[in-house]
């Protein structure tokens, strides 16, 4: 069996951001030659997420709206984690929300999608570096 480990590095000009890193993973596995097996790909950080869901503007927009009126950012005072000092309880939150990782099979050394998948990187308390794990096992 081989294995392959690759981080992506992010950092975002804004607090809240989605990027599509589908073809960076894609380019990952290339990199791996692994040809059948699985890929994981995961946030190194508990304000940010890794999700599979469609390449839509008008998706990517209802999510943000949606995320920021479950755990609105402002006013940070209504958080007992920003108590800390911190602002970033909000992202805490959509990070949950959002999952931390997927985990998808590798066929013919391809991402093995179901209709319209894609894989992003969610960032929600950013302007800062950030990563990315991205692992694969297989032959
Ligand atoms: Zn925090």
């Amino acid at each position: 069996m081989k294995t392959y480990r690759q981080e992506l590095l992010f950092n975002t000009k804004e607090r809240r951001d989605y990027i599509n890193i589908t073809d960076d993973v894609q380019a990952a596995i290339n990199k791996s030659g692994i040809k059948e097996g699985l890929c994981l790909v995961n946030a190194m950080h508990i304000t940010a997420s890794v999700y599979i869901n469609d390449d839509e503007r008008g998706l990517i927009k209802d999510y943000d709206k949606w995320l920021e009126k479950l755990a609105p950012h402002a006013p940070i005072e209504q958080y007992r984690h920003n108590d800390t000092g911190e602002d970033n309880a909000d992202a805490h939150m959509k990070r949950q929300i959002m999952g931390r990782e997927v985990v998808v099979a590798v066929t013919g050394g391809k991402l093995d999608f179901g209709p319209w998948e894609q894989i992003f990187y969610g960032e929600f308390d950013g302007r800062r570096k950030k990563r990315v794990l991205i692992k694969i096992i297989g032959e």
